[in-house]
């Protein structure tokens, strides 16, 4: 066995929602080399999404089958997968969650891509009721199955909106006072209000009312973490095989900042900056988006406790400095376009994130990641670039222009 055996004491029977995905596939091997029992259930949209564009990922992703059967020539382990669409099929979602009786359910299956959502009235609609209805089914069939099932989601920074007024962002929770109509000065802890940029992030809004209400009414058990915009490809298990290797999106809708900057450079493409690149971004390699879901796993909260909340960033980082610091490391040219979103030209950033620190997050830093993402994957698979799918095409207003270069 090629696998450094890192068996936890206590195994789980953990469903992985969305494990096909660019953060669920990693996050599944590594769980499931813990020793866990991992099922996945993931309907393939992202595939089919990819299809829809006519963009691919940068890495040769392989079909789901050929994933699962390499993982267990690799690890001697299985991972089970049922394909299920759970914003609509209640019913078969249901009957999973009763078959398998997990422990822990881990929530990445939604539509993440903030210009995507953005991109039409269909793909707005889309967005909407793929996402609100796959976590409302989800919580809904975790209270219909009687078990007590502790609910990890994915939810993201972008719900605080970008403007804190210098104040650090806490940890979902604003302690604030109010005065009453008799004069008296009362503390109350509320969850700290949400100020989406884009449909994509207002849904992840919205579920944290959904968790907030399920967790009052039936004490579903929920951690909710608001993560940074991940970089990198791959983590320890992804690269025992390439059959393993994990996407990477490039592309004008999905494509994130960092991993798109990167692959421009590799390819001689302009790195390109939106608006004044003013703009500061929380950011997570994808190998501590893993360990925090083992981390958040391990460490649940109590079923009368309420939603836990963890800020899940190790840094941040102003879009400028990330285009000089990827052009300082490849030589690649750095170009201002039009930004498409409607957005402040700038912003500060200031995040609490002392809960994972406190529980043992080693974080990756963009110093010693940086350069070898370049050269293992970026360089590695440039080839496989289609240069045409690079700007970011879909516009927040009707008004606005595409981010493209001048003369391409
Ligand atoms: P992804 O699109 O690569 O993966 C999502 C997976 O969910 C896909 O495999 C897709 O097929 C599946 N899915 C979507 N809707 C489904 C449905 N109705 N039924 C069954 N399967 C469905 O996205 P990702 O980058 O892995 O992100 C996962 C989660 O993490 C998202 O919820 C996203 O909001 C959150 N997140 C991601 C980032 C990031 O930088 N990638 C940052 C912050 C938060």
């Amino acid at each position: 066995m090629d696998v450094e055996n890192k068996q936890v004491k206590s195994y789980k029977k953990i469903v992985v929602l969305g494990g096909d995905g660019f953060c669920g596939w990693p996050t599944s091997l590594y769980l499931s080399n813990l020793g866990h029992d991992v099922v996945i259930i993931d309907n393939l949209s992202r595939r089919n999404i990819d299809n829809e564009l006519e963009a691919e990922s940068l890495t040769p992703i392989q079909p789901m089958g050929i994933r699962l059967t390499a993982w267990e020539e690799v690890s001697e382990k299985k991972i089970g997968f049922y394909n299920i669409d759970i914003a609509v099929e209640y019913d078969e979602l249901l009957q999973i969650i009763n078959k398998e009786q997990p422990n822990v359910i881990v929530h990445f299956a939604e539509q993440r891509s903030a210009p995507y959502s953005m991109k039409s009235p269909k793909h707005k609609r889309y967005t909407v009721n793929n996402n609100l209805n796959a976590t409302h089914n989800v919580l809904c069939a975790i209270v219909d199955s009687g078990f007590d099932i502790h609910l990890v989601h994915l939810g993201t920074m972008g719900v605080y909106g970008y403007g804190t007024a210098g104040m650090k962002i806490p940890e979902g929770y604003l302690d604030i006072e109010v005065q009453t109509e008799t004069g008296e000065r009362v503390e109350q802890q509320i969850l700290y209000p949400t100020n989406p940029g884009s449909i994509y992030h207002m849904t992840k809004s919205q579920d944290q009312l959904l968790f907030h209400y399920y967790n009052k009414n039936d004490n579903v058990r929920i951690t909710d973490l608001h993560q940074g915009i991940v970089w990198g490809t791959n983590t320890r298990e992804t690269k025992l095989d390439e059959r393993l290797i994990n996407r990477f999106d490039y592309d004008g809708d999905y494509g994130t900042v960092l991993n798109r900057f990167l692959m421009q450079a590799s390819i001689g493409y302009p790195i390109t900056v939106h608006g004044t690149g003013g703009q500061t971004r929380a950011f997570i390699h994808i190998q501590d988006t893993v360990r925090c879901i083992q981390l958040a796993i391990e460490n649940p909260p109590h079923r009368e406790e309420k939603v836990m909340i963890f800020n899940q960033m190790t840094e941040t980082h102003q879009i400028n400095d990330l285009a000089r610091l990827v052009s300082e490391i490849t030589g690649g040219e750095v170009a201002y376009v039009s930004n498409p979103r409607k957005e402040a030209a700038e912003n500060d950033l200031h995040v609490e994130n002392n809960l994972f620190l406190s529980k043992g997050l080693e974080p990756v830093t963009l110093d010693e990641g940086l350069f070898q993402e370049v050269t293992d994957v970026a360089k590695k698979y440039k080839h496989r670039a289609d240069e045409s799918k690079i700007p970011a095409k879909s516009t927040w207003t009707k008004e606005q222009q595409p981010g493209i270069p001048r003369g391409l």
